[in-house]
Order: C-alpha cells, then sequence, then structure tokens
C-alpha cells in the first residue's frame, strides 16, 4: 500500500532517470513529493473560442493543429516550434522554445486543449509555451488551476503534475500529527485534503487554508521539540542559589539609581529561577539602553556571595570590558566587602581584581588557575572563554549578552568542564535588545521562558530621527559642532572600512558597494576637512585590540569628540555623554541593526538625534528606514520588520532548516497559540510519546531536518 514513507524508487513507472531528477530537487519519499508545493497557480479556468481571444489574456482553447514546423534559431541554435491551433471560430499561432520533442507530440491533426497567455506579435495573436494535452488524456494541465511548482532541470511543473496527482489519489489515508479537534476549530481540512487541495485546487479560496493546515503541521512539529527540550531540562539537576533578600537589597541600595518596575520584575523573575534545583533557561528582553546589564551583575554578585560562579559571554572585547567596569564601578564597595573576585577574558587582555579592589594584568595562565580552584566567582569573556577550555568546579549561572542564539553545543563545553565536579547544569540567561516579535519568540525561541524590561529608566527623552538626504548634509554637520560645543559626542557609523583596496579587483566587488561609505576615508574628511579643530578617532573591526581598548576608552572619557566606526560598536556598547549617532548610507544596514545603532545614544538626560544618510531613493528602502522615524519602541519596530521582510529574513541569514510555507506562518498568532496549546496537551498525557509511534517518528524526522542553533 502507498504510503508516505514509500520510496518514490518503487513506485512503477519512475525510472532511474526521473529519480535522478527528483533527488535533485531533494524528493526520495511520497512525503517528500507531496511537500514540494507548487510557488504559483496559473488559472485556466476560462475555456474560449479562438474568435473571442483577447490579448494578455489567460485561456485554455480546445483545438485541432493544422500545421507544426519547427526552424532553429539563427543566433542561439535554439528550436523553436510554430504550430497554428483552429477551432470552429478561428486559427492562432502557438510557439514553442527550446522543446523539438514537442514535434513528435503533436502531428498536424491533433486535437487537444492548449493552455497558456494570449499575446500580441506582429499583429497577430499567438500562445507563447501553451501547455497542451491531446484530447485522448485525462484533462489535468489545461484546465481549471494548473499549479506550477520549483522545477529543475529534467523535471517540468507538467512532469510534476504527471506524478503528483495519481499518488494523491491512491493515498487513501494519511496519519495526522496534529489531533483532529485542533484543525477542525481552526476550520482547516485534513492534512490529506490539503495536500489534495494544494496540488489539484479547484479554487484559489480553498488554497490558502491548505497552506496553513500544512504549516500547522510544522509549527506543532516545532512546539512539540521546545516543549520536550523544556520538560527535560527541567528534570536535570542545577545548583540552587539560597540568596536573601537582605542581600539581594544590600546589592540594589549599591546602585546610582532605582531599578525601574519591569527590571525588578525580570530580576526577580530570574532569582527566583535561581534557587530551584533545576537549570533556569530565559531569554531576558529589553529594549537597547533599558538596563539589562546590572540585572545580570546582581544575579551574578548574588551566586557569588553563596560560592558560585557565572561566565558572562558578550560578542565582542569592547563589550566585555565594559560589563567588567560595570562590575568594577557600580559593585565596587560590596564586592570588596563580600571578598569577592572578578576576571576579564578575551583572546587579547586578561585581567582580574581580588578582594582588596585591586586589579593587576594576569598572565591568563594564572587566571585559568584561580577559576579552576573556584577563587574568581564572575569571568566575563567573549567565546575565547569556551576556546580556551576554562573549567568552571562551581559553575552555577550562564548569561549571554547580545546573542539570539548561543549553541548549546558551546553550553554544553562550559558545562561538561563544570559536570566533572559536579552534574549540575548551569542556569541559563540569555540577553537580548533586539526585540523578538512574540510570535517568534513563542516557536523559533519557545523552549526559553521569557522576562521582558518593556519600560526604560526614567528622565530619557525619545530620541529625534531623521532621514537626511546628501544636500543638507552641511547643516548635519553643522548640527554636530553644535552639540559638541556644548560638551556633547557623536558617532558616524559606515557600513565598509576602507573604499575598494583594489581597484583593479573592482569588478569582483559588488557594484552597489563601490560608492559606500568607508570608515578611512569618511575619518580622513571629518578629521581633516570637516572638523579639522575636533577630535575625530576611527573604529574598526580590522584594528588590533588594545587599539580598539584605546579607543573606545579615549571616548568612554570624553577625550575625542566623534568616533568614526564600522558596526563594531552597534551592540552594547554605553557611552552616556554620546548624544548624535549619525549612519552612512543607513540603507545597507537591516532595520534590527540600525535600531542598536541609535541604542547607541539617548542614554542620559541630554536630547539626542539619529541621522540617516541616504542616497538610495528606492520607495521600499525609504519605507524601511520611515519605519525606524515612526516606531514607538523596538517591539512595534520588530513586528514591522517581521511583516515587511518575512520571518526567514528577520532572522538573519542563518538557514533554521524550518520550510518556507511553516516560516511564513510563523507571523500567524492564532496558529502558533492553538499548535503551542494542543503540543502541551498532547506531552500531558504522552510525555514520551509512547502511545503515539506515528508523531514520535515524526518529531525525530523533524528534529533531523530543524536546527535551531
Ligand atoms: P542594555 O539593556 O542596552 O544592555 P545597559 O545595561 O547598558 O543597557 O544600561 C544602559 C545605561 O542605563 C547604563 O549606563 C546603566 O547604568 C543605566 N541604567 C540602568 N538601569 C537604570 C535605571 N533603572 N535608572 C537609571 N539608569 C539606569
Ligand atoms: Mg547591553
Amino acid at each position: 500500500m502507498l504510503t508516505l514513507n514509500t520510496e518514490l524508487a518503487h513506485i512503477q513507472g519512475i525510472n532511474k532517470r526521473l529519480q535522478d531528477g527528483l533527488k535533485k530537487l531533494g524528493l526520495i519519499t511520497v512525503r517528500d513529493l507531496v511537500l514540494h508545493l507548487p510557488h504559483r497557480y496559473d488559472d485556466f479556468s476560462s475555456k474560449a473560442s479562438i474568435g473571442e481571444l483577447a490579448v494578455g489574456q489567460t485561456a485554455t482553447v480546445h483545438a485541432r493543429v493544422s500545421k507544426i514546423e519547427m526552424r532553429r534559431s539563427f543566433r542561439r541554435n535554439m528550436a523553436i516550434i510554430e504550430a497554428v491551433l483552429e477551432d470552429r471560430t478561428g486559427s492562432v499561432r502557438a510557439v514553442w522554445f527550446n522543446q523539438p520533442y514537442i514535434m513528435r507530440s503533436l502531428p498536424v491533426g491533433t486535437v487537444g486543449n492548449f493552455a497558456g497567455k494570449i499575446t500580441l506579435s506582429q499583429a497577430s495573436l499567438y500562445m507563447s509555451n501553451p501547455v497542451y494535452e491531446p484530447a485522448y488524456t485525462e484533462t489535468k494541465h489545461t484546465d481549471g488551476l494548473v499549479p506550477i511548482y520549483p522545477e529543475t532541470k529534467g523535471i517540468t511543473s507538467r512532469g510534476i503534475r504527471y506524478l503528483m496527482h495519481p499518488i494523491l489519489l491512491a493515498l487513501k489515508e494519511v496519519p495526522e500529527c496534529v489531533p483532529a479537534d485542533v484543525f477542525k476549530k481552526l476550520k482547516l481540512p485534513s492534512f490529506l485534503e490539503a495536500l489534495r487541495v494544494l496540488h489539484m485546487p479547484e479554487s484559489l479560496e480553498a488554497v490558502e487554508p491548505a497552506k496553513k493546515r500544512v504549516a500547522l503541521e510544522d509549527i506543532f512539529l516545532l512546539q512539540l521539540t521546545n516543549l520536550q527540550a523544556k520538560m527535560k531540562l527541567a528534570q536535570e539537576p542545577a545548583h540552587a542559589v539560597p540568596w536573601t533578600d537582605a542581600e539581594r537589597d544590600a546589592l540594589l541600595a549599591e546602585l546610582p539609581f532605582t531599578l525601574t518596575g519591569s527590571q525588578r520584575t525580570s530580576l526577580d523573575e530570574i532569582l527566583t529561577d535561581m534557587r530551584h534545583p533545576h537549570p533556569m533557561n530565559r531569554l531576558l528582553q529589553g529594549d537597547v539602553g533599558s538596563g539589562k546589564t546590572v540585572v545580570i551583575a546582581v544575579t551574578a554578585l548574588l551566586a557569588a556571595r553563596h560560592g558560585y560562579q557565572t561566565a558572562i559571554l558578550a560578542p565582542t572585547e569592547t563589550l566585555a570590558r565594559q560589563h567588567y567596569r560595570t562590575l568594577e564601578k557600580i559593585f565596587n564597595r560590596i564586592v570588596n566587602e563580600w571578598s569577592l573576585n572578578f576576571a576579564l577574558m578575551t583572546s587579547a587582555e586578561c585581567r582580574a581584581s581580588y578582594g582588596e579592589g585591586l586589579e593587576t594584568d594576569l598572565p591568563k595562565a594564572r587566571v585559568i588557575n584561580r577559576i579552576a580552584d573556584g577563587h574568581i566567582k564572575i569571568v566575563v569573556g567573549t567565546h575565547a572563554l569556551i576556546q580556551k577550555g576554562v573549567s568552571f568546579p562551581r559553575l552555577a549561572l550562564v548569561a549571554v549578552d547580545e546573542q539570539h542564539r548561543f549553541g548549546v553545543e558551546q553550553r554544553a563545553a562550559l558545562t561538561k568542564r563544570a559536570a566533572d565536579a559536579h552534574p549540575a547544569l548551569p542556569h541559563f540567561l540569555s540577553m537580548s535588545a533586539t526585540p523578538i516579535p512574540r510570535t517568534l519568540s513563542l516557536t523559533i525561541f519557545g523552549d526559553l521562558d521569557l522576562s521582558i524590561i518593556d519600560e526604560l529608566p526614567s528622565g530619557r527623552k525619545p530620541i529625534i530621527t531623521k532621514i537626511v538626504a546628501s544636500t543638507d548634509r552641511p547643516k548635519a554637520h553643522a548640527f554636530m559642532r553644535q552639540e559638541i560645543k556644548k560638551g556633547r559626542q557623536a558617532f558616524v557609523i559606515c557600513p565598509r572600512i576602507e573604499e575598494s583596496e583594489d581597484k583593479d579587483n573592482a569588478a569582483a566587488i559588488p557594484n552597489a558597494w563601490n560608492d559606500v561609505k568607508a570608515v578611512m576615508q569618511e575619518y580622513e574628511k571629518l578629521a581633516k576637512e570637516i572638523f579639522p579643530d575636533l577630535k575625530v578617532a576611527m573604529l574598526h573591526g580590522k584594528m588590533k585590540s588594545v587599539e580598539k581598548a584605546k579607543v573606545m576608552e579615549d571616548f568612554a572619557k570624553n577625550k575625542t569628540n566623534i568616533l568614526v566606526a564600522t558596526s563594531v560598536i552597534e551592540v552594547g556598547v554605553d557611552v552616556p555623554n554620546a548624544v548624535i549617532m549619525a549612519i552612512e548610507d543607513a540603507d545597507r544596514f537591516g532595520l534590527a541593526q540600525l535600531y542598536q545603532f541609535r541604542g547607541r545614544v539617548g542614554r542620559s538626560e541630554h536630547q539626542s538625534a539619529c541621522l540617516l544618510f541616504t542616497a538610495n531613493k528606492s520607495a521600499v528602502s525609504r519605507e524601511r528606514l520611515k519605519a525606524l522615524t515612526t516606531a514607538k519602541n523596538g517591539f512595534e519596530l520588530a513586528e514591522k520588520d517581521l511583516a515587511m521582510r518575512g520571518p526567514g529574513e528577520f532572522l538573519g541569514r542563518t538557514q533554521t532548516g524550518i520550510p518556507d510555507i511553516a516560516m511564513n506562518a510563523l507571523n500567524n498568532m492564532e496558529l502558533v497559540k492553538t499548535a503551542r496549546e494542543a503540543a502541551a496537551r498532547v506531552l500531558k498525557e504522552d510525555k514520551d510519546l509512547q502511545q503515539n509511534p506515528h508523531l514520535k517518528e515524526r518529531l525525530t524526522a523533524f528534529r533531523k531536518a530543524v536546527h535551531l542553533e
């Protein structure tokens, strides 16, 4: 009996050549084939008489081939077949390119259906590359809505349709993954029904619900994956940190400000998790500048107070150093009182502060030893921390800053070393300033609990955001000078480091990049021509770490007025005195990235401004930039970005392995929520899916195909 798992190779009539073609499309089983969905439909539902045909119409005619001949195109030696089709009302020409075999399939006298778009050429109507079907075969290709598939060499849409129809009709029953009451409640068809609609639609209206139904299948599996991972983690042991209210309050008393309400709520959620003997797995989301750093700092210090270690991972050295400084600056007094040690470890730099507040530049080996003997409690670092094989005997918390997804493998690497001494898994906290729309945090990030900081510290003024035309550049520069004269500072961001270094090689560089502002050139121009009286500095990824550190430090101390940089300053950098963020060729950056840039200013009581320079006049790019000027907060922007670009683009280039159709449906909150509830219900009754072997098998396959890390 034919099932979804049947291999296409075992189906009669699928020869080796066809099999190879299907393989190229990644189609091995019947399931693969029936999930190879059309990307559009041609509408051939209107049957027309030839005499009534009009230019621009897509139509099917029932006609007789009265003449057919082939010639070769003069230049490219392409086969061109021209035929004349006749019915009682008139005649029309048909032309096919590059399909010489048609001469054999349509000898003069053949009667059949011909479907295609009617075009005008040299004052006469003709059909270009019409789909045809001799009258003696069952009509599939020239009737009603005809699905058009992603094709490959040797496999045409037509070929796929020939294969698809008998298979879909032969499939009598398809096991459902999603419980029936769930899709019925959403008024969606069964899985098989949906597949039949998608491949043999009777109307376009039926197509949308069918697509949803297929997407629901994957979203449901995604939710099961997430929830199972969550349940599994909840059974692992972790260090329970017995912090007290008094200790927490002692730390909060050290802050030069009071926490905002949502900082407080998030901190409480995190600290509550930390008390449990099972690992926390949480995402702390908060707009740029909302103050996530102090939340982890307090958590890490409480763990340290009880002898536990924390690893704080930052994406850049600059940021790691900044977190280290925060610990030093804000908590200096209490760190001494409690005799806690913490260290900074990047590939370039290694320092540790000891109880007395004494900071020493230390040999790395020494610091690694001090971590390994449990002496150093908090380590701030980059990924070097993982690579260097540092082992933490009492690791209770891993906090990862500004990284959407921190690899499970990396987490495991840290954990394994900790586990040598103790079987506990560390609590895990991921921090992100890129607001993730709710639908995505429920799906892609669905195994994580969520804490949200949705307010900024009081006294912050909204940042004025403006799109600036090139002609207004002098005005913008005058404005920058005026702010700097008042004592403030400015960032200038450029998309590239150098202008095409190698002119001979210019052709190899995408054209569009040639006129994109480069940091070095912009730096020269600003330093020498425009602001010769001011101090301008430059920061980019090709500089040595020590140089970068020095530049950042000078800027943080207001020793330089303007910092020209690449996207290295994108995440996390905190210099409250900087109030202008000027972005060159702003259209080159994604919205989330621009949002991050802008978040570098507006961090004090001073009015800040973000200037978006662009030479791009396209409407789409304007609309994107405009979204940045109007969105009230990061979440609103994220929703807009998601709507404009779709989840695939929104999440970046990373391949998740989630099928496109499910990816697009991730926008659909109702679907996402229903799938999640259904998954929770299924697992509640049958957590290992013992009673549901089909689902279990599907889930395993799904996990293999999808890699979310
Ligand atoms: P982000 O959430 O973007 O990582 P940071 O943690 O870098 O933000 O905090 C931004 C700035 O706001 C820092 O200078 C920090 O000291 C300050 N800050 C944090 N919380 C508050 C608060 N509740 N009130 C005033 N300032 C705060
Ligand atoms: Mg931050």
